[in-house]
């Protein structure tokens, strides 16, 4: 697998406030990731550091292979995480024209990169007469046209309507088809789950996940246990249908379920065993419920 960037105990301290604390994850090529969090989570932060355009209090990231200044390594890398912002009496295709010019590509791929994102019929309208979506789809196009190994988007679909909604997701699904990987900050959970392979989901700047999306759907919660036998229960564990992952930490075990089971029929079934619990807690680990809670409390 070839990394495309990696983020090391990332932090970002703006006097009191931890925006990102201790952040660390990695980017593979190929994939599709989201960072989620709700309003305030360090998103933006995040993407700002890996960008050079925040500078972080502590930790550390390297693009790629590291061997590269991040200066020369970002020149492989598409950003948006502004508001589009072109000029209003130029065309798409104009506008496009002198980002070729700053970026020092050439212009002969503005139209291809203008049908990637729906706007080539509409390539010599002036900016000023696209709608959000069409600015927003237009900033998309630009981003690409240094053929970037990696794109990055900030809420992409901020302010769109749900069609322009739409439009947004199917195409980064489509680049990201083409082999560019994606990074996309997000404060909606069904954004990423659409969108994304992956997920990081921060809350007020601390990981509390990161993995696959569809693994993160799939839990089915975990047990806390406590007993006097630890052993015995772990062995129970490990050999029982119903649970997968089987952690100890000091005397504290923690089984994760791969199939619904209550807390009585477990601490039952136990005792019908010999096993004697000290401690039973369920947790329901179903991060989306867990998120769409985070979300509705913002901040
Ligand atoms: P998100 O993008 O997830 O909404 P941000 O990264 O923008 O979150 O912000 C994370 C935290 O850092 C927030 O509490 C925010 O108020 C604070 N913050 C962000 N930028 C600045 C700044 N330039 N100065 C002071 N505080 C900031
Ligand atoms: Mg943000």
């Amino acid at each position: 697998m070839e990394t495309i960037l990696t983020i090391n105990n990332l932090t970002k301290h703006y006097g009191a406030v931890k925006a990102v604390n201790d952040l660390s994850f990695t980017i593979e090529k190929g994939n599709v990731y989201g960072i989620l969090g709700p309003n305030g989570s360090g998103k933006s932060t995040t993407l700002g550091m890996v960008l050079n355009v925040v500078n972080p209090t502590r930790g550390n990231f390297h693009w790629f292979d590291g061997k590269n200044s991040t200066h020369d390594a970002l020149k492989k890398v598409g950003a948006i995480i502004e508001r589009p912002n072109f000029y209003p009496y130029m065309t798409a295709k104009q506008n496009l024209a002198l980002v070729c010019k700053i970026k020092d590509v050439p212009t002969d791929r503005i139209e291809e990169k203008l049908d990637v994102v729906g706007l080539l019929e509409r390539k010599d309208s002036k900016f000023s007469t696209f709608s959000l979506g069409m600015k927003q789809r237009l900033a998309i196009a630009s981003a690409l046209l240094n053929n970037p190994e990696i794109l990055i988007l900030d809420e992409p679909t901020n302010g769109l309507d749900p069609q322009g909604i739409h439009q947004i997701r199917e195409i980064i699904k489509k680049i990201a088809q083409d082999g560019t990987t994606i990074l996309l900050a997000s404060h909606l959970l069904d954004e990423v789950e659409k969108v994304c392979s992956h997920v990081v989901i921060l809350r007020k700047g601390v990981k509390l996940y990161s993995g696959r999306v569809d693994a993160m759907n799939a839990s089915q919660g975990f047990f806390e246990l406590k007993c006097e036998q630890t052993q015995l229960l772990v062995d129970y564990l490990n050999n029982h249908n119903d649970f997968g992952e089987v952690k100890v930490e000091g005397d504290l075990i923690t089984g994760y379920l791969v199939s619904p089971l209550a807390a009585h029929a477990l601490n039952s079934e136990l005792h019908s065993k010999d096993i004697a619990l000290t401690h039973l807690v369920k947790r329901k680990e179903s991060l989306e419920e867990q998120f769409l809670q985070l979300t509705n409390n913002l901040n």
